[in-house]
């Protein structure tokens, strides 16, 4: 922002404070210089990480926590001084920059693997910061889009908690993948199959489930796994959709890629819905997933991810994944479902092996 902005807001301010209306005007001016320089840099580190442009491990230090709470102080006195003083413009900059700094680093610490979760916690304080804005300059329309932003935001954030079984501070402040546990060893062989053969087991499958993840979003097979579908249900087979609520890097990822290739949100199945009903499937077919379908999160008490819920694809009779190799997903942690007795892996970009097997049906 050029000096001629800072002096008109500067103005502003000042025209506020004589208006004899200024308290209230400032605290809202302050929250939202707080809240939307939060949510800038944070956004922009939630975005580096899941680009991985930077590692999206947790950075941790020792006194990470004393830091954090020095720099809120700072904010909180810059801010009572720019209350008292709101023509001096230095407090307005410093504000700004340690609001800055504050959103990196409250999202540094904070593993990949959680990003769903912040990201859907961010696009809240972007709502939030809206809305002090809105008080600030007296304008009911943003007042009111942005409470809705942000409470709609805190809903989802809520949501994602709940489906990965932990509270928010612990996704705020447990840095998520930053230690590395010892994992029990996994035992047991591979089992590969080809799709020309995975065909066959599809062909007589009466029941089947498919599972994305967000390697169907990296492959874009969303379109091919509707024509899959598609034939299966020509086929006489009956075709459902497992969502895990934060499979993929986004709230509501699968939901929206599927929605994209025209797969009917009826047959798009909550978790919990699922679950009871895994036994019952002849195939799931689990589409570039991998934390969201690891039962180590169910039998693994060493395993980071023990008590996070997961769609029990390995209950189902016969299993295919559809992977590029056996690297871990985002968490970065080793998946038993790959060893089970019922899995075949089938190893490839996801489009091109269903791909496959579309040609194997026509
Ligand atoms: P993951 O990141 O766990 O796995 C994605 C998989 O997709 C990778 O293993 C990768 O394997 C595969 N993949 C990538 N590109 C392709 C391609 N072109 N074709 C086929 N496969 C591909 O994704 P999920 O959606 O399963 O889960 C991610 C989210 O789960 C995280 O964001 C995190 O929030 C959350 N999480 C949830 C837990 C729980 O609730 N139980 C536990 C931990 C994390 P490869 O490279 O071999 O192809």
């Amino acid at each position: 922002m050029s000096d001629k902005s800072f002096d008109r807001i500067n103005r502003r301010l000042t025209l506020l404070y004589l208006s004899g209306n200024t308290s209230f005007t400032i605290v809202t001016i302050i929250l939202s210089i707080l809240i939307g320089g939060v949510t800038f840099t944070g956004s922009l580190i939630a975005w580096a990480k899941l680009s991985e442009t930077i590692p999206g491990k947790p950075y941790l230090f020792s006194g990470q926590r004393v830091v954090n709470s020095i720099l809120l102080l700072a904010i909180i006195t810059l801010g009572v001084m720019f209350t008292n003083d709101p023509a001096n413009t230095t407090y307005l900059y410093a504000l700004i920059g340690l609001s800055f700094l504050f959103g990196v680093m409250a999202v540094i610490p904070i593993g990949g693997a959680d990003m769903p979760v912040v990201i859907s916690l961010l696009n809240s304080y972007s709502g939030l910061a809206a809305c002090a804005a809105g008080f600030a300059i007296n304008n009911n329309i943003l007042i009111v889009a942005g409470s809705l932003v942000g409470a709609t935001g805190i809903i989802l954030t809520n949501i994602m908690c709940k489906a990965m079984n932990r509270s928010l501070g612990n996704v705020l402040f447990s840095g998520f993948g930053a230690v590395s546990t010892t994992l029990e060893k996994i035992e047991g062989e591979i089992n590969p199959i080809l799709a020309e053969d995975a065909y066959y087991i599809l062909e007589a499958a009466s029941k089947v489930v498919v599972v994305p993840g967000y390697g169907m979003a990296v492959a874009q097979a969303q379109h091919v796994v509707k024509e899959l579908q598609e034939l299966l249900e020509e086929n006489g087979c009956e075709v459902s959709y497992a969502i895990h609520p934060v499979a993929g890097r986004m709230p509501g990822h699968m939901n929206v890629l599927l929605a994209e290739a025209d797969v009917p949100y009826d047959q798009l199945i909550e978790m919990d819905d699922i679950n009871p009903r895994m036994e019952l499937m002849d195939v799931a077919i689990v589409i570039g997933a991998n934390d969201v379908v690891n039962p180590a999160s169910r039998e693994m008490e060493s395993s980071p991810i023990y008590g996070m819920p997961i769609i029990n694809v390995d209950y189902a009779r016969t299993v295919f994944v559809l992977k590029r190799s056996m690297a871990s997903g985002f968490a970065g942690v080793d998946n038993p479902l790959f060893f089970g007795e019922n899995t075949r892996m089938l190893f490839g970009d996801a489009k091109e092996s269903i791909g496959k097997m579309i040609r194997e049906f026509e």
